[in-house]
């Protein structure tokens, strides 16, 4: 039995890498990056890129300048997006076209195109996130949420196509090492990066060092041997609970990255996200997470962050989540997912207090139920990180810690699909959850606005 679910495991996933590599788009070409200047020049060609036909957008950073947009014959091509358009995100929306038409998107694409981004050495920006491309005199940092890269934006089925095969080639003249993510970190001032692993385009590069271990590789960290050794090992714990909790293997070699970000952060305001299979740390450094008396984290709360940001594996990698619970089954799931970790490692009395906690902070907050949302950004930053987890810890109370187990691997086996609320119900009612019970839960604990009455359920 074992064995043939192992096998099916690994079927699963190649069937899945085949699937995505057939239906992700392929970037090649050449970037260009200053990390003493702020600046970043790329020529890149898009291939293999679906039929969406005029359902689509051209997703780029709003701070880049498009030098020219060509079709694979070379045929410099005309654009609209440069006038009087809307963002979308992070992102301006280009769509290039033809006479008076929008052009279908074609297989193959080249854009050529050229920013210049403030340098943060001294004094610091008063934000940071995710979608900045952040330059801090030592390093540079531009995830995919920033749309460094172009990403092709799927309209009908509301999907950022951000996943992508590649083969760059990458020169900064003034960085010692260099990383896309996914592929080994090299030394610089110029390299060639290939994956025909479909990726999230995650770049680092600057003044900083490697260091490879079994499981892992650390960046910009610091660490002594003994300290990633330790480190490590919690990590591994956390990878095999989730395996084991959700029967789906932990496929990936962890990249670690600690970074400067160009919001002050530290020493105790830490920020961290995560583009798999890197997860990027600002503030704390890995260090300072280590206890080496005891051999292992320093407390509960640094093991509740890494179990965080390691089951977006699961909530955010394996299951992309969209439309308009989008922030309910990135965030929400993984901070769950944590919750059993920590558990898991620390017992019961972890998560009394955790709830504890949550308890004292939401209570006089008040939420737009999960069943009412039009919007994915009615889900604010407490709604997904404190509020909504609340729900899944009163599903598990009511119905039992099998069935939201089950719920939960469920969700992961029919990733693909709108993330909305019937998502949530069918997928809650597949787990054995009847139509009655549910309603009843629904009208308890879901439809609350009140955030404190949550804890009566608890
Ligand atoms: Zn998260």
């Amino acid at each position: 039995m074992k064995r043939f679910f192992k096998v099916s495991i690994l079927l699963l996933f190649l069937l899945r890498t085949a699937y995505a590599q057939q239906n992700t788009p392929h970037i090649s070409g050449k970037v260009d990056i200053s990390v003493k200047e702020g600046i970043i020049k790329c020529d890149l060609s898009l291939t293999k890129l679906p039929a969406l036909g005029k359902q689509y957008k051209i997703l780029l950073y709003r701070g880049f300048n498009i030098g020219l947009f060509r079709n694979d014959t070379g045929k410099v091509l005309k654009y609209s997006g440069f006038y009087d358009d809307k963002l979308l995100g992070e992102a301006a929306a280009y769509m290039p076209y033809l006479g008076k038409d929008t052009l279908a998107l074609p297989q193959n694409l080249r854009i050529s195109y050229t920013g210049a981004f403030p340098v943060y050495s001294d004094t610091l920006n008063s934000f940071d996130f995710k979608g900045m491309i952040a330059f801090n005199g030592k390093t540079v940092r531009a995830a995919e949420q920033s749309k460094w890269y172009p990403v092709i934006y799927d309209v009908k089925n509301d999907r950022e196509l951000l996943d992508v095969t590649y083969d760059i080639n990458v020169t900064c003249n003034d960085c010692k090492t260099i990383y896309l993510n996914g592929s080994p970190a090299q030394s610089g001032p110029a390299a060639q990066f290939k994956s025909v692993i479909p990726r999230q385009l995650l770049l680092f590069a600057g003044e900083y060092k490697i260091q490879n271990l079994k499981n892992s590789m650390f960046l910009n960290a610091d660490l002594s041997p003994d300290e990633a050794a330790v480190f490590n090992a919690d990590i591994t714990g956390i990878a095999s609970f989730y395996q084991n909790y959700l029967q789906t293997s932990y496929g990936e070699r962890i990249t670690f990255l600690q970074h400067q970000a160009i919001e002050p952060f530290g020493p105790k305001r830490s920020w961290g996200f995560v583009t798999f299979p890197t997860i990027a740390v600002a503030g704390k450094p890995f260090k300072s997470e280590i206890n080496m008396q005891t051999g292992a984290f320093v407390n509960n709360y640094s093991y509740y962050f890494y179990a965080h940001e390691m089951g977006h594996y699961y909530f955010g990698h394996l299951l992309e989540p969209n439309s308009k619970l989008k922030w309910f089954f990135l965030e929400s799931m993984a901070e769950f997912l944590s919750i059993k970790a920590t558990e898991n490692k620390y017992g019961k009395d972890a998560t009394l207090k955790y709830i504890a906690e949550r308890k004292t902070m939401m209570k006089d907050w008040k939420i737009k139920p999960l069943s009412q949302i039009t919007n994915p950004d009615q889900i604010g930053e407490s709604y997904r990180y404190h509020y909504a987890p609340m729900i899944l810890m009163a599903m598990e109370k009511r119905f039992g810690s099998k069935i939201v187990q089950s719920f939960c691997r469920s969700l992961i086996k029919n990733a693909g699909q709108d993330t909305n609320y019937a998502f949530f119900v069918k997928t809650a009612q597949s787990a054995g959850i009847s139509d009655a019970k549910w309603k009843a839960f629904e009208a308890e604990v879901i439809n609350n606005t009140d955030c404190k009455n949550i804890f009566d359920y608890l």
